[in-house]
Order: structure tokens, then C-alpha cells, then sequence
């Protein structure tokens, strides 16, 4: 989505906003009258940065799609900004656990989430046993570490249960070896960059900046499979819940221990 947002959005200054009136949505007026500089991105928070040392933060949640070129008027929409070139940027949310933040640049703290996650996936940090030295001191299952952001940042229930399934970890186990942590990583990363070339995976929500659908769902081997044969064994892949999250597993690759 930063990808794809960011040649659309750059340099435009924003010349009329709405927000939704939940405290979720309702500073985004304050963003008008700056200028888009750069779009950048922690986790799965947006971060447009603003020519006024500000910061425009758009977390899509579960439903969310920021989209240019809107069409007719939704009722769904929950902020919007006018650009100077004629476009509308709207974040449509339809069931409003995205957020909207226009903060000093660099200020987190009204945003604990995105102010307590962990490095991005790609950070050399987390090479050499440093994955594994985030997670040791936790005895929370494996999976819902993941999805906390806290070990690292920009894991979400679709790529934790591929990169559980490629690294052959059950997901509700509650210690790793460092050398499954060190084959984790290297499954977490591949995943992502899957992800991110397919533009995006679209069950049902997501959709890029141009209204289409990405592509991703149509390579997952794991999530949502169910029922279906393992990809690498045959087993059947059976859906259980970690922590109140649906979660697909290999009951084979992925022995709980
Ligand atoms: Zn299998």
C-alpha cells in the first residue's frame, strides 16, 4: 500500500479534510493546509509525512482501504482529504478498527501500539539469535507473540500462520529454539515479501489504492485451507484457535510438543 500510495500522494498539499466524529477519526482535519512530503511505514501503520514537521497516521484495521478516485458517497467512509490536484484520498472502514492520527513527527505516545512495536521484519537486529532473544522472555504462545507486533512489527494473522506452516512450528507452542527462531525469521520475511510483491492479499476488505483487489490470497499454502491436503505432506490441514484467533495448521509439520 506505501508503495503504491506514495507516487499518487507525494507532493500534493491538502486543501479540505473530514473525519468521522469518534475519536478515532476526528483529528483528521487537522492535516489540512500541509503538504504531503513522503509516505512511509512502521508495521501496519501509514505514516504521511507532512511538510510541517507532522505526521499523518492511518492504521487500516480489519476493513480498512484508503483509495483515491473515490466513487459515489458511502456511508462507510470515515475521513477523507481533498488534495490540490483534484483527488479525494478516503479512508473507508467498515467496521471502524482502523484509526487516524496527525501527530508532531515522531510522537507516539497517543498511539501505543505503533509506539511499543517491535523492529521491522527486515531489521539486521533480529539476525544472529536477536528474533530469538525477543521472544525467550515471553511464555505466551508462539503465534499470539507474533500478532502482538512486539517481538517484531507488520505480522498479521495471514502471514504468522504461512510462516508457522513453512518454519514447521505449531503455533500455541510457548518456546522456540533459536534455531526455529533463526528459520522463522527467514519464513516471516519470505512471506511479506510475497505478500508485498502480490500487492496485498484481498479475502474479503482489502483493496489497493486504485480499488483493486491484490493478489496474494491466491498463493497462500496454509491460512484459510482447511480441510485441504498439507502442501508438503498430504495431512489434512485442520483449523483450531489460538488465543480466540482462527488459526490453520498441518497437524504433521507442525507437531505441538
Ligand atoms: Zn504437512
Amino acid at each position: 500500500m506505501r508503495r503504491q500510495l506514495a507516487p499518487l500522494v507525494v507532493g500534493r498539499a491538502i486543501t479540505e479534510a473530514w473525519g468521522h466524529p469518534s475519536p478515532k477519526f476526528a483529528s483528521a482535519p487537522a492535516a489540512v493546509g500541509a503538504r504531503i512530503d513522503d509516505v512511509g511505514r512502521r508495521g501496519k501503520y501509514l505514516l504521511l509525512g507532512l511538510d510541517d514537521d507532522r505526521e499523518l497516521i492511518v492504521h487500516l484495521g480489519m476493513t480498512g482501504q484508503l483509495r483515491l478516485r473515490p466513487g459515489a458517497l458511502d456511508p462507510h467512509v470515515r475521513a477523507w482529504w481533498a488534495l490540490d490536484d483534484g483527488e479525494v484520498l478516503e479512508l473507508r472502514d467498515v467496521r471502524r478498527f482502523g484509526r487516524v492520527g496527525v501527530v508532531a513527527t515522531g510522537d507516539h505516545g497517543s498511539l501505543p501500539t505503533l509506539a511499543a512495536q517491535g523492529p521491522e521484519p527486515w531489521d539486521p537486529s533480529l539476525d544472529d539469535g536477536g528474533l530469538w532473544r525477543r521472544l525467550r522472555p515471553s511464555r505466551a504462545r508462539i503465534k499470539t507473540q507474533l500478532l502482538s507486533q512486539r517481538p517484531l512489527a507488520g505480522v498479521g494473522n495471514i502471514y504468522a500462520d504461512e510462516a508457522l506452516w513453512l518454519a514447521q512450528i505449531h503455533p500455541a507452542r510457548r518456546s522456540v529454539t533459536r534455531a526455529e527462531a533463526a528459520r522463522l525469521l527467514t519464513e516471516l520475511r519470505a512471506v511479506l515479501e510475497q505478500g508485498i510483491a502480490n500487492g496485498g492479499t484481498t479475502l474479503r476488505d482489502y483493496r489497493t489504492p486504485d480499488g483493486e483487489p491484490g493478489r496474494n490470497q491466491l498463493d497462500l499454502q496454509c491460512y484459510g485451507r482447511a480441510g485441504e491436503p498439507c502442501a508438503r505432506c498430504g495431512t489434512e490441514l485442520r483449523r483450531l484457535v489460538v488465543d480466540a484467533r482462527g488459526t490453520t495448521v498441518c497437524p504433521t509439520c507442525q507437531p505441538r510438543r
